[in-house]
């Protein structure tokens, strides 16, 4: 044990989490933890290459000794606390980053995101099972991610969750009292979880980083206060406030309606980070000088985007709200848009805010939600036909080009080499059967081949799944609808 503590403190202090001042406190409180009263300081120390391996070993002590009840839930919350013993109070965290934020936010970001990681708190041994690869089609360069970090629920962890008397605090996994809470059933083990008090329209919000990094920096913004998501003016203020203090970062809304938005519409919040996707990039097909100072360019992107890019924040934010509130009333039958139907609204934005070459840059997309007969899950949502890859709401991070795809399809995509090369068939395949047999007949298969092939047409298939989200194809019917809907945002604009 005690060799396995000595190696803990050592990196501790190699990652910065604490001084050497801090070794014997530190070291004690570990000890606390593991309810250990006698303790013989050692010079050897344990090979590890990700520092949850340590972690794992004081967890199977404290299994053994009786004081951890062996659930992957509990395990994490212990470990959690574990690595909490290094960490500083979140005023201390505040105080350095405030301090770097004062000479530069990228070093207040680069300090915040290492201790994020350095902590486990981002759990880089799980991030690195994902799969990821890029794939460029005719869009641009997309990103694509198997999600394998989430772990299974643990099926003891469950059973208690059903017997468990619910409770309401934290209210909700992105809450801001979730900041070193030691963790429930329904809430994860946050005790190393540190959050940064922020400005935005002058309200209280705060910074942290997504446990999942689904890309470089992936950071969440939300709100001070318990809320739902809600797209309004106030949302175009927020982001281009965040992008005014942070330039280095996007950040970017989910919609705020059901099958249209994120995971979480409970929680108001935003997701950014340090990456840039293929959007970003995406080509101007076409371009509308709004006001004196804004202008709009439709990009060529599988959603419809009208990209706003001004150098003056101010009319930007008058601009998007205005847009917002045609939008919300907007309806044209040629493209099947009706903004209210059944007393339901149907119409929002998801919006992303960026600031490049000296312009506030703001990205709406423009959604609709309403289902039909034909389209249960909504006529605007990937069809059944892209189910077998992608099925899962397209929110923010996918609308960018990241396709985040269930881990179900590392295995799957390993039978489906199988397949395309000597027709093997396994049970697996039974949902991608149709589509595989196209691809059989219509490509040739080579082992050396297989591998890229296969990543472009599940990626190809993503695509497909974004194009059904998109409101105005790229074609005449697609033109002459945009078209009107630009001369109804200028005619309000006038
Ligand atoms: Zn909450």
């Amino acid at each position: 044990m005690e060799a396995i503590i000595e190696t803990l403190l050592e990196y501790a202090i190699e990652q910065h989490l604490m001084e050497p001042t801090d070794r014997i406190y530190a070291r004690n409180r570990i000890l606390a933890c593991l309810k250990e009263e006698d303790y013989t300081p050692t010079d050897q120390r344990v090979s590890y290459h990700y520092v949850s391996e340590l972690l794992q070993m004081l967890c199977d002590i404290a299994v053994k000794k009786g004081i951890l009840e062996d659930t992957l839930r509990n395990r994490d919350a212990f470990d959690s606390q574990l690595m909490n013993c290094f960490m500083p109070r979140p005023s201390e965290m505040i105080h350095t980053f405030e301090t770097k934020k004062n000479n530069s936010p990228i070093l207040a970001t680069n300090y915040f995101y290492h201790t994020s990681i350095a902590s486990n708190y981002i759990r880089k041994d799980r991030i690195d099972k994902n799969v990821s690869y890029k794939v460029n089609t005719e869009y641009g360069i997309m990103d694509i991610t198997i999600n394998l970090s989430k772990p299974e629920k643990d099926p003891r962890d469950i059973a208690k969750a059903s017997k468990s008397v619910s409770t309401s605090y934290p209210s909700c996994v992105l809450c801001k009292e979730c900041e070193g809470y030691y963790g429930s059933l329904r809430c994860d083990g946050r005790s190393n979880h540190r959050i940064i008090p922020l400005k935005l329209n002058g309200e209280d919000w705060f910074f942290q980083y997504s446990p999942y990094v689904y890309y470089n920096e992936h950071c969440i913004v939300l709100k001070g206060e318990h809320v739902p998501m809600k797209t309004c003016r106030k949302t175009f203020i927020r982001l281009l406030e965040f992008v005014e203090q942070f330039p280095h970062y996007f950040l970017g809304s989910n919609a705020d309606l059901p099958i249209v938005g994120g995971s979480i519409l409970s929680h108001d919040h935003f997701q950014g980070g340090n990456y840039e996707f293929a959007m970003a990039n995406a080509k101007v097909v076409q371009s509308f000088q709004l006001t004196e100072d804004v202008r709009a360019d439709r990009l060529f992107w599988p959603l419809s985007v009208l990209r706003l890019s001004s150098v003056q924040k101010e009319t930007l934010i008058d601009v998007a709200d205005t847009i917002l509130q045609v939008w919300r009333q907007y309806d044209d039958p040629a493209v099947e848009v009706y903004a209210k139907t059944d007393g339901q609204m149907h119409n929002t934005i998801t919006s992303i805010a960026r600031y490049r070459n000296n312009r506030y840059e703001l990205d709406l997309v423009f959604r609709n939600n309403r289902t039909s007969k034909e389209h249960p899950m909504g006529i605007f949502h990937p069809d059944e036909k892209v189910h077998h890859i992608k099925k899962e709401n397209i929110g923010l991070i996918e609308v960018m080009g990241l396709a985040v795809l269930p881990a179900r399809l590392k295995t799957e995509m390993q039978a489906m080499k199988d397949y395309l090369l000597d027709g093997t068939c396994s049970d697996l395949l039974d949902s991608h059967l149709e589509w595989l047999q196209n691809l059989q007949q219509s490509m040739t298969w080579t082992k050396e081949n297989v591998e890229e092939q296969l990543q472009e047409e599940v990626a190809r298939v993503f695509v497909e799944g974004l194009r059904h989200c998109g409101i105005y194809s790229f074609d005449e019917k697609g033109d002459i609808a945009f078209q009107k809907l630009i001369d109804t945002i200028e005619g309000t604009l006038t």
